[in-house]
Parts: C-alpha cells; structure tokens; sequence
C-alpha cells in the first residue's frame, strides 16, 4: 500500500488540469501570433509558400523523394481525382561514405541517378519518348524533394540547407539551395523531371490528409507525434506580418501564389514555451532536460513526442526504485507471490532502467493496453524490456499508473497545440467542421490518446462541446503523397 500511495504522489505531479490547458492554449496562440510577426521567435511559424490544400479531386502523375536518414525513397503517385490514388516506390540506403562526401556534387548525383533508375522502371515510355526529344519541358515530371534537415527555406522549390544532422557531414553543401542541387544533378542526367518544391514533412501530413479527407473537405491542421512533434496548418496570408520582411532580406517579391489568401505555415511547436511559462515542468522533465543534447530547447517535444516519453517514465521509476525507504520502493519485492510461487524481485545490474533512453515509447503502449489478470503482460514486458524479473503485481500497479499518467499528459498538452490552432484561426465559426490529419506511432499506438486528446478539448474555453465538430483522422505517407500534392499545386502556382 505504501507503494500505491507514493506512486499516486508522482501521478499527481503529472496532473495538467483543466485550467493549465486553458492556460497553455492562451500562452500558444500567443506565441503563434509572435511568429508571423516577427523572425526569431521561440515557435518560428515559418512560411512554405504552399497556398492552397487540395480536396481530393487532382489529377495525375507526379514524383515525390525523401531524404531523411538512412534511405533515399522514389515513388510516383497517381492521382485519381475521387480521393484515392496509386503508389510505386523504391529505396535504397545512402552509402555512409556519401553522408561524408567532399562535394555535394557526390550525394546528389547518387540521388539523381536512382531517380533514373525509377524512372526506367516504372514510366518507361516516358523515359524513352524524352530520349528521342519529343517530351516537351510542359510535359516533365514535377517532384516534391522531401529533405528532412534544417533549411531556412526562401520559396517553394528554394531552401538553404542550415546545418546537416543525424550523421551527414558536406560541408561543401551548407549554405546552398538544396533543391537547385537536385535539378543540377538531373540536368546533367537529361531527365525529364522538375523538382517542383521543397516539402516539410508536417506539411506532406496536411496535404496528404487534405487530399483523402472524407467529404472533399479541406484539411486545417497537419500534425506529427511520432520521434519529434510538429504541426503545419493553413493560416491567412493577411495575417503573416513578417512576410514583406523575409521577401525583402531574399531581395524581392518571393514567387508564390498570393491569390488565393492563404499560407500554410509550418509552425515548429515542438519549441513551444522554452521559456517554461505554463509547461508542466516535473523533476524528471528538469533532469532529462539538463541532460539532454540541447538543454532549454524543444521543450514542448520533451513532454509529449515519442523519443521523450520513455526516458520520463524511466527517469520516474527509477527515482521510485530509488526510494530511501525500502518498504515504499519499487522492484524491491523480497517476497512477491504470483500463483503461488514464491520469489524475489530482481533487477539486473545491467537493466535499461539504469540506461538514459533505456526504454522505448513502445513500451507504455503496451503497459496502457494491458488488461490481462495481475498485470502478467506488464509483468512479462518488465522481464523481457528491462531485465526486471518477478516483478509483484504491486509494481505492476504502479508502473501503470506511471504510464498513464505520463501519456495523457502528453495527450493534453497535444490538445494545447491543436485547440491552440483552432482557436486562433476562427475555423470553428468559418466551418461546419475542422478537419486535422495526424500521423506517428504515439497517435497511432498509443490507446487512447486521440481520445485524452478529445477530453481535453472539451474543457478548452471557445471549444467545449463544439468538440464533436473536429474531426481527427489519420494521414499516412507525408513524404510521398503529400510530396506529389505540394508539387502539383506548387506546378499550379507557377
Ligand atoms: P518518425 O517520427 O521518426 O517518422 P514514428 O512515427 O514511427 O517515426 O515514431 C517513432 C517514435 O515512436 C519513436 O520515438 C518510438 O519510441 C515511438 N513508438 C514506436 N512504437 C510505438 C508505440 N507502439 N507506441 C508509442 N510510441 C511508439
């Protein structure tokens, strides 16, 4: 019992009631409102120059590639015009010495050449109609480049790559437009390809979502819960003050399309309140924080993305393992009873209980679904996972409502984010329903979290039982659909 009862005090310090999520929308349309004004800020709120979502009645071939780590991926889509539409891919992984090359002239040609490969494959006859020259430039492929790195993007098929990460290193490319160093590569080639624009993959999410929405009904919010957190949402153009400023530091009117009053504006939440002015800020938030790779930074994304979750829930049941008094820690069993075999609880020296991201997101899933008499799948995922054997039921008990409380918190501080976009674009009072795409494996995993989302929602001011009228669904293939969509209306645009 004293186990339950110090277990039930670290729940309560996850607690974010219903007046910190009022309090956290008000604080986030306050930020979002900064940065379209202003350069600098702690949420960016960057312009893509996409201005306009489709609603799922496009047509057409396009190409869509995505750069984002390991692989490089291919695919043409075929859009048919009543919402659905075909896919062909193929992936290949980057040599790692290409990641390090001298010249990005040595990666890009890599890239362009696979294009080619997929090309040969899978559109034959185009390949070979624009080798005997009669493919005119109107009938070329148009391409989303999904590059998932740091850009400081200056128009639609325009971004300057800022620094490389997740193991790239050419120096040689910081600083240079990545989109033009993809159509250099392919002119060199001859293909019959035009990378159309340079896609965000919150965007891609917007898109996709926008696209296969149901109802021809056009997509307000795209948003990710996956490793990191993001959201992209369709703002109006009025409204970003600081765009004269940026097109006037690039020298001039940027190219996009401004007749449709609108801008998709790539939000980067994940940086919301570093300041820490309405976050919940836990011990285990202030220890995995300080000892993180960017202390201060992405302080939203630290308590709700799927690379964080794990380490608080480690960081939580470890200092409950920890516990001074014997009789109150967890794990700690010298006589836990299952069946009626008696045993002791063990914790392997080397248990990832010990290890900074030891565990993985994956594993409150599974404890938040566990049902089963006694907790034995929690029992059973505590043996395999982090060499915790024997564990008593009592722990179990306690590990879960640890999970739980940590996931839904992260679900209603992800209610922040998108009330806080909802709110701020009037949506609700312009529409008879706001549609939100959402994709990752924390959204699509975890139980229960769009509807921890829901609640929340419920209890924001300006929302409440307007609730029933935002519609979240989920949006797969960003980086590919969406990609192809972002080309075509970038192709639109032109
Ligand atoms: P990415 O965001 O990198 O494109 P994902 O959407 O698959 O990829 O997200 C990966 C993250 O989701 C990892 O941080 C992982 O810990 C977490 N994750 C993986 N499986 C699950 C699951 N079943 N439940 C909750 N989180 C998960």
């Amino acid at each position: 019992m004293a186990l339950e009862a110090e277990a039930k005090r670290m729940v309560a310090e996850f607690e974010y009631t219903a007046e910190d999520v009022n309090k956290g929308v008000k604080e986030f349309i306050r930020e979002m409102e900064e940065g379209l004004e202003k350069q600098g800020t702690m949420m960016s709120q960057i312009p893509t120059y996409v201005t306009s979502v489709p609603n799922g009645t496009e047509k057409g071939v396009y190409l869509a590639v995505d750069l984002g780590g390991t692989n490089f991926r291919v695919c043409s889509i075929t859009l048919h015009g009543n919402q659905s539409f075909s896919l062909q891919q193929s992936k290949v992984p980057v040599p790692r010495t290409l990641m390090e090359a001298k010249t990005s002239h040595e990666l890009f040609h890599f890239l362009a050449k696979q294009i080619e490969a997929f090309l040969k494959t899978h559109h034959k006859d185009h390949f070979e109609k624009h080798r005997k020259g009669s493919v005119e430039e109107g009938e070329f492929f148009d391409l989303g480049f999904t590059f998932s790195f740091p850009v400081n993007q200056v128009g639609i098929n325009k971004g300057h790559l800022m620094r490389w990460t997740k193991g790239f290193d050419i120096q040689e490319a910081i600083g240079q437009d990545v989109c033009g160093l993809l159509q250099k590569e392919i002119d060199v080639l001859g293909l019959p390809v035009r990378v159309a624009a340079l896609v965000n993959d919150t965007v891609g999410t917007l898109m996709a979502r926008s696209y296969t929405s149901p109802g021809k009904h056009k997509t307000l919010i795209g948003a990710i819960f996956g490793t990191g957190t993001n959201g992209a949402y369709v703002e109006k153009l009025e409204k970003v003050k600081k765009m004269k400023a940026i097109e006037e530091a690039e020298g001039g009117k940027a190219n996009y399309d401004s007749s449709t009053g609108l801008m998709v504006i790539n939000s980067e939440w994940g940086s919301f309140d570093n300041a820490l002015k309405v976050l919940p800020n836990t011990p285990y938030d202030i220890d995995l924080d300080r000892e993180s790779v960017n202390p201060g930074i992405q302080m939203f994304e630290k308590r709700v993305s799927g690379m964080f979750l794990g380490e608080i829930l480690r960081r939580a049941l470890l200092s409950l393992h920890q516990h001074p008094d014997e009789g109150i820690a967890l794990f700690k069993d010298a006589s836990s009873h299952d069946n009626d075999i008696r045993s002791t609880t063990t914790v392997a020296e080397d248990s990832a209980l010990f290890k900074q991201w030891g565990i993985d997101t994956s594993f409150l899933s599974i404890v938040e679904e566990d049902q089963s008499d006694h907790l034995r799948i929690t029992k059973q995922t505590l043996e395999k996972e982090l060499k915790i054997e024997a564990a008593s039921t009592e722990d179990c008990v306690a590990v879960k409502m640890l999970v739980h409380a940590i996931g839904k918190r992260a679900a209603r501080l992800s209610a922040v984010a998108l009330g806080g976009v909802v709110l701020s674009t009037n949506k609700l009072q312009e529409e008879e329903m706001v549609d939100i795409g959402v994709d990752g494996s924390l959204v699509e995993y975890y139980p229960g979290f769009e509807e921890y989302i829901r609640e929340a929602f419920r209890e924001i001011e300006g929302i409440g039982e307007e609730e029933k009228r935002i519609r979240i669904g989920l949006a797969k293939d960003g980086s590919g659909l969406g990609a192809a969509l972002i080309a075509l209306v970038a192709h639109n645009s032109d």
